[in-house]
């Protein structure tokens, strides 16, 4: 569907497509807080929750992604590589992207430049290794990241992250002191499954009430967002989990939003990396962003 009727100052998008879907999953495993903290090795239930997602989630979710032709990025920990390599190299092998997403999951704000340095160069080395790949994206592990992490990513040849909130299209983040910029493409909590499907036992409140989202309304909502996302040509990308809706249940969700973005047409299906390029070599941010301090 040729785009037409787009908003003034909507992004254009390859071949006419009227919107962008860059589909991504963190796929971190176990690694996150508990591992930093040694805490996961007295928990082997709690290991076993996020081992799913690598073990067990993944090749399901490659296989859905493979029946309906769409690419897909995976911000993954180097740990995971190092942990089970062979799945991960499936990722690769069937055209996927793979991102940084730090070694252990760390958070990069509390680190300074020297210990998010450290994490970025052991996780090159441990894509080398294992995989033979150099990413160019990164994921921000555990929410946000400090006045130091834009130079470290340039630095460790990171070319656009998928960290931020502050727009609903890719934009341009200057790092103080450096030419080139790197690209932002934003993404947000509504798209995240973690705020819908994930279950926690702790903390046991507010008791009595449903723990995780009904599966028709967390469709719905992930419907609406592409729904606004397509109408006015926009960017969206999706904050999805392995071990969250990789599950035989709830992957029928990702088959289902997927299969609606199809039936709308003119989707650009890429993976962030391509919609990265696509933005540097056809920049149209109107108001290049500051990268915060
Ligand atoms: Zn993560």
């Amino acid at each position: 569907m040729p785009a037409t009727d787009l908003n003034p100052g909507a992004p254009r998008w390859p071949e006419g497509q009227r919107s962008c879907v860059a589909l991504a999953f963190d796929l971190d495993g176990p690694t996150g807080d508990a591992m930093l903290d040694g805490s996961i090795w007295n928990n082997p239930s709690y290991f076993t929750l996020g081992s799913y997602g690598p073990w067990r989630a993944l090749e399901r979710l490659l296989d859905m992604l493979d029946e309906r032709k769409v690419p897909a990025t995976f911000f993954v920990p180097a740990w995971v590589v190092e942990n089970w390599p062979e799945q991960c190299a499936a990722i690769v092998a069937r055209g996927h992207e793979i991102g940084y997403h730090g070694y252990k999951h760390e958070a990069f704000w509390t680190l300074d430049a020297d210990g998010q340095r450290a994490v970025m160069e052991r996780s090159a080395q441990v894509f080398d290794k294992y995989l033979g790949i150099r990413p160019v994206g990164f994921r921000t592990p555990s929410g946000d990241w400090g006045p130091d992490t834009i130079r470290v990513l340039m630095e460790a040849g990171v070319r656009y992250s998928s960290s931020m909130r502050g727009d609903d299209r890719p934009y341009l983040l200057h790092a103080p002191g450096m030419a080139e910029p790197m690209v932002e493409i934003p993404g947000r909590w509504e798209m995240d499954d973690y705020a819908s499907l994930a279950y926690h036992r702790n903390p046991n409140f507010p008791a009595s009430l449903d723990r995780i989202a009904s599966y028709d309304t967390t469709l719905d909502n992930w419907r609406r967002e592409f729904d606004g996302s397509h109408r006015d040509g926009l960017c969206l990308t999706t904050l999805f989990h392995p071990k969250v809706s990789g599950k035989p249940g709830r992957i029928a969700l990702l088959e289902s939003l997927i299969d609606h973005m199809h039936a709308q047409g003119g989707v650009w299906f890429a993976t962030c990396r391509d919609v990265a390029q696509w933005w540097r070599d056809n920049s149209a941010s109107p108001t290049p962003q500051e990268a915060p301090r």
